[in-house]
């Protein structure tokens, strides 16, 4: 399946609705949108990613804010950093990389790496490893290439962590473009579930999870209450 250009969507959505299909819902279906002590952390982190001019280092081109898209996935966005590294006998010689790329038959050989600045620190679900993913697809599909692995930029430990992009983070990826756009071609967010993770959820004064948890178990009350009585009159009859 092949998507439009006017029917992309965020990759950005894509850790949302990993992390919680309400949560990506509330953001993309209803506009709702609140920032935390996480979310402002990470948009400043990412803000600085993208900050600065392209530079070669070590013969090794570094493009920032790079946008990106794969009409595959049915996805857009901007890559923080993309290492661009020739193959040996094809130095960059101060040449910009579009330069570089026009001069080259084709970029096979090149060396590309998608980066993804986050803050904290490894998480254990998949959500980066799909956003990074997701970068690399849109990459691949852009330029021809194939891109082995990629790199997570973590603010707590200040490295970068190499993450490998095997069949089974990619059909993870897969999987979550089709979901999101699935929702979003529905329109319907889904009800919340209390969890331990809505205490670091941004939206949590929006969601009122456990508010509503309480609603749908007195409705529920309510309707096994309506569906006795109906039982019990038509016995009576
Ligand atoms: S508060 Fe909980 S249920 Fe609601 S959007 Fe956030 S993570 Fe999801």
């Amino acid at each position: 399946m092949s998507f439009a250009e006017d029917q992309l969507l965020p990759i950005s959505a894509l850790q949302h609705l990993l992390f919680c299909e309400r949560q990506c819902a509330l953001i993309h279906l209803e506009r709702a949108w609140a920032d935390n002590l996480y979310t402002a952390e990470g948009n400043s982190l990412h803000a600085k990613a993208h900050e600065g001019k392209p530079e070669t280092r070590d013969g090794e081109r570094i493009t920032r804010g790079l946008p990106l898209r794969s009409l595959t996935l049915g996805l857009t966005g901007i890559a923080d950093i993309v290492l661009w590294r020739p193959p040996p006998g094809q130095p960059l010689k101060g040449r910009t990389l579009a330069e570089a790329i026009r001069l080259a038959p084709s970029l096979a050989g090149w060396s590309v790496t998608p980066v993804e600045y986050k803050r904290g620190k490894p998480k254990k679900n998949d959500c980066d490893k799909v956003q990074l993913c997701a970068q690399a697809i849109c990459l691949e599909e852009m330029h021809n290439i194939v891109i082995p692995s990629g790199q997570i930029f973590y603010g707590k430990d200040r490295r970068r962590t190499e993450v490998p992009l095997e069949e089974a983070i990619r059909a993870t990826t897969r999987d979550a473009a089709r979901r999101f756009h699935q929702m979003m071609e529905l329109g319907v967010t889904p009800t919340a579930r209390h969890e331990k993770k809505c205490d670091t959820c941004s939206l949590v004064e929006i969601c009122l999870p456990q508010s509503m948890e309480r609603k749908s178990a007195i409705a529920f009350i309510h309707q096994e209450l309506s569906s006795r009585r109906a039982k019990d009159v038509s016995q009576d009859m």
